[in-house]
């Protein structure tokens, strides 16, 4: 199968202000299923993402893809994923939350400081449509949360409560990452 860089959309799109479309497991089976996934998975990796929801390539649908992978920006991350997320819930958030920097493929000029439950556990079916009930925590927690608020409409900037700490991504590098 010949893997394609998907186009993006950006916010103000209003497809990434829409409650995505519960998907059906039978399309997970299909070649257009089938298909769109190793296309996201292939368009997160070449974007430098750690996760992508299909509203952000477009699609209206409850699907996203998560990876970590050890970059020279994160050389003491251990590698996770990639993982498939279909029709993902959220069953439980941990009350101790998390302050920490975020950034999205939809949004790429700006970083922000967004407050996350540091564990959650998520139901959601597989890409072979299997059901898979995982407790995450930390980073991986923070990409779950992330793209499931995607799923709904959510921009990461909508839950940064002090607007203050935003910064341009060039003024992100500079700042912050260069201290890490
Ligand atoms: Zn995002």
């Amino acid at each position: 199968m010949i893997m394609k860089i998907l186009p993006r959309t950006q916010f103000g799109n209003p497809i990434l202000r829409a409650k995505a479309r519960k998907v059906s497991l039978n399309f997970l089976k299909t070649a257009k299923g089938k298909a769109l996934i190793k296309n996201m998975i292939h368009t997160m990796r070449r974007s430098g993402g750690v996760g992508l929801a299909a509203p952000q390539i477009g699609e209206s649908l409850r699907i996203a893809v998560m990876e970590i992978r050890t970059t020279p920006d994160r050389p003491k991350t251990k590698h996770q994923g990639p993982i498939v997320v279909v029709n993902p819930v959220i069953k439980e958030y941990s009350k101790d939350t998390v302050l920490g920097w975020e950034g999205c493929l939809s949004i790429m000029s700006i970083r922000g400081q967004v407050s996350r439950s540091n564990s959650v556990t998520v139901e959601y079916h597989n890409e072979d449509g299997k059901k898979v009930i995982e407790k995450a925590s930390g980073l991986w927690a923070r990409i779950f949360q992330h793209e499931i608020d995607h799923l709904n409409g959510v921009g990461y900037f909508d839950r940064i409560r002090d607007t203050k700490t935003i910064m341009t991504r060039s003024e992100f590098k500079k700042r912050v990452m260069k201290k890490k």
